[in-house]
């Protein structure tokens, strides 16, 4: 009989040492309700759970089970996804920290703190959206364009890979992407004059698989050998502009196992100011999906031509199933809500999905480019005294319609849940030069709310009508992102409160204040008889650094650094 418990005990022991995240797990992951294992609820990102126990009826029984401190002096915005696997909870936190937590009681296992050097160049907090696994593997990367592999048992480091140099403006900020054995990441540093590119690595070993560049003109690698130009060089970007482009895919990507296709969005092109760019500028402000076996671009589609606005592309694309097709979508910066055919990117259909969009009119369905308003762009310094082009104010402001935070998708209501804000901004632009290291920008802004009541605002948006079919308005602007089950919407306000409205109707039948604002995404999943509910707190991210008048609305809200887990009492 000891025997027995000892070899059992032994088996135990073994299977967790021995635990491998493989393809399959990865790829199923948004059907199996036992592991959180991909940043998005499943490499589709649809953020939606089929676990029903927390449900209409039950969720007046949620209450918090464990509670865990990232502790330290360093706090600021916490905007991570955890994830959860073989008893334990991986989650980021600001200042590129990672913490193993036993999933159950919140207990710490261990912490990797990453020595970040003098002199990174964030530029919208010391933030971090979340770690990759896979075999056994932890991998995140760093505000000092890192990635870095841990053992999931022990914390030690197994390897470390540099994306590039910090002291350039590059960083890393996003969730990597795990798709078909290959660790897909984007990176940071488009106010800084960086060119934007997607590397996919061996997972195992962190050895660069291929690189993709998002701006045209520069060259891609396979297997270390060229791959191809992106694009045709000076054919939408004139001179040497292509060379400090920006575009960089910094909020990372979905991918889509019936397509074959990873799908980034790329952020404004380098510099803010327009005029100094003529043309289109690809492949910034767009969609771009990408072959993930080849490393070619197999579409694009650029939602913002010759951005003047910083209306970064990089919000996530969402595939789903429409009316036989399998189609994406995104609530892009820029204030439209598009729908892609998802294998080869032809534009569906374009909406508003704010009440205020003055930079353009609408977005033309048969050709895909939008209807510009020409008197909103702001105007070119060379015009008048050369110091300081036309002022406008432009709508939404350049934090966007919708920003890096998540929105989610249920197949059970056929609604997108998107986070939404409503501001503006006065914008203009100035000279600019490139100089390493230095704000890449030409351009001066003051963010402005549009309403007295609110600022943000999340709403049920029905994608083959672009009708809203309810709102839930919220003073301070939305920065959290959202995850959805059959019959709830949950999702975080910087004012503190986890949320869950009835999905159908949007009514709020449940609300918990964490302590400090919420700007991550929260996750679902089941352990035994128990459906467990987490979400990151801790004020922070772009809006107290960038917020302009805005500021005003949220500088009496407090930092963080917690992660809070919930369940039913029965
Ligand atoms: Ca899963
Ligand atoms: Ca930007």
């Amino acid at each position: 009989m000891k025997r027995k418990l000892l070899t059992a005990l032994i088996m135990t022991a073994m299977a967790h040492v021995s635990a491998q995240v493989t393809d399959k797990m990865i790829a199923d992951d948004a059907a199996t309700t036992g592991d959180v294992l991909s940043w998005g609820l499943g490499s589709q990102g649809q953020r939606f759970s089929n676990l029903n126990d927390v449900n209409l009826k039950t969720v007046s029984r949620l209450v918090p089970v464990w509670s865990m401190s990232f502790g330290g002096e360093k706090q600021r915005g916490q905007e991570a996804q955890p994830l959860v696997y073989n008893g334990k909870m991986f989650v980021t936190a600001s200042y590129s920290r990672i913490f193993a937590l036993d999933v159950k009681t919140g207990e710490k296992l261990w912490k990797y703190e990453h020595r970040l050097p003098e002199g990174i160049m964030p530029c919208c907090d010391v933030i971090n959206r979340g770690a990759a696994l896979y075999g056994n593997l932890v991998i995140f990367g760093t505000l000092d364009a890192q990635l870095i592999a841990l053992d999931q048992n022990t914390g030690k480091v197994v390897w470390r890979e540099k994306i590039d140099d910090y002291s350039a403006g590059y960083s890393y900020s996003a969730a990597p992407l795990v798709a078909e054995g290959l660790l897909i990441t984007g990176l940071s540093g488009g106010e800084f004059g960086v060119v934007g590119r997607v590397e996919a690595r061996d997972p195992k070993t962190g050895k660069m698989v291929w690189s993709r560049p998002t701006v045209e003109g520069h060259m891609g690698y396979l297997n270390g050998q060229e791959n191809g130009v992106t694009g045709t060089t000076n054919a939408s970007w004139p001179g040497d502009t292509w060379k400090t482009g920006g575009a960089t895919p910094w909020l990372g990507g979905t991918y889509d196992a019936k397509t074959g296709l990873a799908y980034f969005g790329t952020g404004n092109p380098g510099p803010w100011n327009s005029h100094v760019r003529k043309g289109d500028n690809l492949y910034s402000t767009s969609t771009v999906a990408i072959d993930v076996k080849t490393g070619k671009i197999a579409w694009h589609y650029q939602n913002t031509p010759n951005d003047g606005w910083d209306y970064d592309g990089v919000n996530e694309f969402i595939t789903f199933d429409m009316d036989g097709k399998r189609v994406g979508a995104k609530a892009d910066r820029n204030g439209f809500f598009y729908i892609n055919d998802a294998t080869n990117g032809k534009l569906l259909n374009a909406f508003p999905f704010v009440k205020k969009v003055t930079w353009a009119t609408s977005i033309d369905l048969k050709t895909g480019r939008p209807n510009f308003a020409e008197d909103n762009r702001p105007g070119d310094p060379t015009a008048g005294d050369g110091k300081k082009g036309k002022s406008v104010f432009a709508a939404p402001g350049f934090l966007g319609g919708k920003n890096q935070m998540p929105m989610a998708y249920s197949p059970k209501t056929g609604l997108f849940y998107v986070p939404t804000n409503e501001w503006g901004m006065d914008i203009w632009n100035e000279p600019i030069a490139y100089k390493k290291g230095a704000a890449f920008l030409g351009a001066g802004f003051t963010i402005k709310p549009l309403f007295d009541d609110h600022i943000g605002s999340l709403r049920a948006i029905d994608p083959k009508t672009g009708k809203v079919a309810w709102e839930v308005k919220n003073n301070a602007p939305l920065w959290g992102g959202v995850m959805t089950t059959p019959e709830l919407v949950f999702w975080g306000t910087p004012e503190g409160y986890l949320k869950a409205a009835d999905a159908k109707t949007g009514k709020v039948v449940w609300q918990f204040q964490t302590g400090s604002g919420i700007v991550a995404p929260p996750i679902t999943w089941k352990d035994g008889n128990d459906q467990y509910i987490s979400v990151v707190s801790g004020w922070g991210g772009a809006v107290p650094l960038w917020g302009g008048e805005v500021a005003k609305k949220v500088n009496l809200l407090e930092q963080g650094g917690s992660v809070w887990t919930f369940k039913l009492v029965k």
